[in-house]
């Protein structure tokens, strides 16, 4: 099955009952039993529920993988990732890192006991530098959130075969539609289904989806044992939101590619961060990695100061001022006060999350209104 097939129908079947087309929202939490243990696979809602296992297994399909797993919100489902792990076990991240992911990291699982390598992961040798004995975990975002930095998945999941460690891509920015981690050799793919997934912005939610049995196993139980599923509304949405992922993001290629070379022209603009240009850094392995550059783009304008950035953010008016991405609806948004303000100062700017950094998340709507929108805010 292709992918834009997949995602209408992969891992799904006619409900059973009425032949319902799509999953009915089985909101309950527990399920009839004929004898002590005699139910026909659902007990209780937060091991199993009918509506989260069709989302499951479409998440599954359109990944690549074999088992998919739904959460209260992606941190949730990151947050099960690492507890895989144990005290003394280390981990290797992207340093230019989704704020909150960096939080969850930093201010709650260092003091767990498990500790954390930041860095830029321009090559695999640089990667493998750090590798120890009790490195366990190899945690890549690309492109990376706000600065569009590309990592060779590829490359990282060599390093991490021949360490015998795990790999795990956080593929929020550029979906199945554009970028399968499973078939690049990465071990888990996680999701803010949040974002491009549900498509709406009308849920928070996290996703999992491995092949391996037992890790897939592993994953269920800390899943069913911390509990930070997500519930059967959200499930239908996701679901939903699914069903047009490839006509979305097609779109939202479309629009974003020329909002990118609009700014990149314009003489106020100094830089316009865009995997697709060919100057941008490892523009190759983008290519050659995903099958298109998505929607979301960062710039500074020049000469540009904080108050500047502010004053643009301020004046759109089609693009929406918030925090999120991957929804239908344009969003723009200033990662140093909003996204990345939990990042502290000079770990930021390291990155190159500076202070007049903007970044878009174009939407689907007609790109005249969006590019008039942005020269008014701008001028
Ligand atoms: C939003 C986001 C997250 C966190 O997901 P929530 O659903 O907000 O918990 C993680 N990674 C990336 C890249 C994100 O954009």
């Amino acid at each position: 099955m292709k992918f834009n097939t997949k995602t209408i129908h992969g891992g799904q079947e006619h409900d059973l009952a009425y032949g319902a087309v799509m999953p009915p929202i089985y909101q309950t939490s527990t399920y009839a039993q004929t004898t002590p243990g005699g139910h026909r696979g659902f007990e209780y809602s937060r091991t199993h529920n009918p509506t989260r296992k069709a989302l499951e297994n479409s998440l599954a399909s359109i990944e690549n993988g074999k088992f998919g797993l739904a959460f209260g919100s992606g941190l949730a489902a990151i947050d099960a990732v690492i507890k895989l792990l144990k005290p003394g076990d280390e981990v290797i991240s992207t340093n230019d890192l989704y704020g909150g992911t960096y939080r969850l990291f930093t201010k709650i699982f260092e003091d767990f006991g498990i500790k954390f390598h930041f860095i830029g992961m321009k090559n695999a040798d640089e990667v493998a530098g750090y590798v120890n004995k009790n490195t366990k975990l190899i945690w890549v975002e690309t492109p990376t959130n706000p600065m569009m930095n590309i990592i060779d998945i590829k490359a990282m999941a060599e390093v991490s075969k021949k360490h015998n460690v795990l790999l795990a891509v956080d593929n929020t920015f550029a979906t199945p539609y554009l970028q399968r981690p499973l078939d690049l050799g990465a071990d888990i793919v996680m999701h803010s289904a949040t974002k491009y997934i549900g498509g709406h912005s009308d849920l928070i939610m996290g996703a999992l989806i491995v092949k391996d049995k037992e890790l897939a196993d592993k994953l269920y139980f800390i899943q069913n044992a911390s509990g930070a599923i997500c519930g059967p509304q959200d499930s239908f949405l996701a679901l939903r939101g699914i069903k047009t992922l490839h006509i979305r993001m097609q779109r939202h290629c479309e629009n974003g590619e020329a909002i990118a070379k609009y700014l990149k022209n314009h003489p106020k603009i100094e830089k316009v961060y865009w995997p697709g240009f060919e100057d941008h850094p490892n523009h190759d392995i983008a290519k050659s990695q995903m099958d298109g550059f998505g929607g979301m783009i960062s710039f500074v304008t020049k000469g540009s100061d904080y108050d500047k950035a502010i004053k643009i953010v301020e004046n759109l008016k089609v693009f929406t001022l918030a925090e999120s991405l991957g929804g239908v609806e344009s969003l723009a948004g200033h990662p140093a006060s909003m996204t990345h303000a939990s990042i502290p100062k000079e770990e930021r700017v390291k990155t190159g999350v500076e202070d007049s950094l903007i970044r878009l998340s174009v939407g689907i709507e007609d790109v005249d209104d969006l590019i008039a929108d942005l020269e008014q805010a701008i001028d």
